[in-house]
């Protein structure tokens, strides 16, 4: 929280900030236009094989309507001649034209069907481009331009802030954020050099093997063995939330009649709501509507933050266990053609993502093999006997005498797959001391 003085700076830079990042989102959006429309671009799009020329024609189109990051900086210049200029300075300005001319560079690609202006107090963050000048770090406080000073509340002595602050600053992000109706600040730090690794966060070394399901994870170390649930402590948020979005559609239902199709009755003779009309429409939202959308929008947020924490805590296990992590590459796509919709909450995806970033910075292997060569889920390492199991199996229970639960086991082979291969032998000499382990898996 800040005074009501410095509060008042920073109001009224946001909006001058939302204002530019705006400014800059339309002329880019009128550039690209113009480029598409472009005989240059229509060229372009015809050369076929030639991905250089291609490449190279494209560049010519986006050059001549200077539809560029470079070219967006000097618009952001022009803008800061008026009012803006007095509350944003040139570096958080440009960081502020980079920021536009990549959403619109979103649409350019197709990844985003639409662009999405800043309305009245939604851009929510700004940022420095160095730390010498603009928005930056200095003793100990956030200092921008002469009249803008923040002291920060630090958590007592918090080793992973100690670290930050210990660290070379590249640039500073402002961030205000919003909570029970109080407006906090927060100053992050981008900073140089190796995250802060916590003392019981140590790597441990050796081989893990990971097994992930759509909704579980097996993890199996030399020395411990785990098979969790995917943050089931999630499902009664994500509940809560259709729960909210279910009282959304009622009430835009009925407050706005005009804008649904009338019920019909389906091929099965089932009665069904009629949906959205198509084409323009006016929404009437009611105020329980609206209550209902910003409780909605207060959770998802939460759930985001847990189920972040959720998955570091696991990556974390995961690590103490070793050095060299192996697992089968997913499709995600196909597990949500298999599972449906919640693998796309629950996020397995996310995991392996979060994963592969902290062993990065932590020096540590992650190795994805392919499940077509492997067939972890289906072979026995002991009798080499490879047999389909149905979803609903949950043991592998071999004649050969290998009892295992089926996830566990999948980690326990992944270990000792190289170059896409089962190593059958190391698995066979790992196995006899493996085995209690797995069966003490909590
Ligand atoms: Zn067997």
């Amino acid at each position: 929280m800040v005074s009501a003085i410095d509060e008042r700076v920073l109001l009224s830079r946001f909006e001058a900030g939302r204002q530019l990042y705006n400014a800059c989102l339309g002329e880019a959006m009128r550039r690209l236009r113009l480029v598409k429309q472009s005989k240059l671009y229509q060229k372009a799009k015809k050369i076929k094989g030639n991905k250089k020329g291609r490449y190279a024609a494209f560049a010519d189109a986006n050059k001549v309507y200077k539809y560029s990051e470079y070219d967006l900086h000097t618009f952001a210049t022009i803008v800061r001649r008026s009012w803006i200029g007095e509350h944003i300075d040139s570096n958080t300005a440009q960081k502020l034209a980079t920021r536009a001319f990549n959403a619109s560079q979103k649409v350019a690609f197709g990844l985003a069907k639409k662009i999405r202006f800043k309305g009245k107090s939604q851009l929510d963050s700004l940022e420095g481009k160095t730390n010498t000048t603009g928005i930056r770090w200095h003793q100990q406080a956030l200092v921008w331009g002469s009249e803008l000073k923040l002291q920060p509340y630090l958590k007592g002595n918090d080793p992973v802030i100690l670290h930050g602050l210990n660290s070379r600053v590249k640039y500073v992000r402002l961030v205000r954020r919003r909570l029970n109706n109080q407006t906090r600040y927060y100053a992050q730090l981008i900073c140089e050099g190796q995250p802060f690794i916590k003392p019981k966060n140590q790597i441990g070394s050796g081989v893990v093997g990971l097994d992930i399901g759509p909704s579980t994870i097996a993890i199996v170390g030399e020395t411990g063995a785990k098979l969790d649930l995917f943050a089931p402590q999630l499902k009664s948020q994500e509940k809560q939330i259709r729960r909210l979005q279910r009282r959304m559609e009622r009430s835009r239902r009925a407050n706005n009649p005009e804008n649904y199709n009338s019920d019909f009755v389906d091929s099965q003779g089932k009665q069904k709501k009629g949906t959205v009309k198509k084409g323009d429409k006016k929404w009437n939202d009611s105020k329980s509507y609206r209550s209902a959308r910003s409780a909605k929008a207060n959770l998802e947020r939460k759930l985001a933050a847990h189920r972040k924490s959720l998955h570091g805590r696991l990556v974390h296990e995961i690590l103490r266990l070793g050095d060299t992590i192996k697992l089968e590459k997913l499709s995600y796509k196909a597990f949500q053609k298999l599972f449906g919709k919640s693998v796309g909450k629950r996020a397995p995806g996310e995991l392996v993502s979060h994963l592969k970033r902290l062993a990065e910075s932590a020096g540590v292997n992650v190795v994805e093999f392919s499940t077509k060569t492997t067939k972890l889920s289906q072979t026995c390492h002991q009798c080499g006997t490879v047999k389909k199991k149905s979803l609903m199996t949950r043991v592998h229970k071999c004649n050969c005498g290998v009892l295992c639960q089926r996830d566990l086991y999948s980690a326990f082979l992944a270990r000792f797959v190289d170059n896409d291969l089962l190593q059958v032998d190391l698995a066979h000499l790992a196995w006899s001391g493996a085995q209690a382990l797995l069966m003490a898996a909590p």
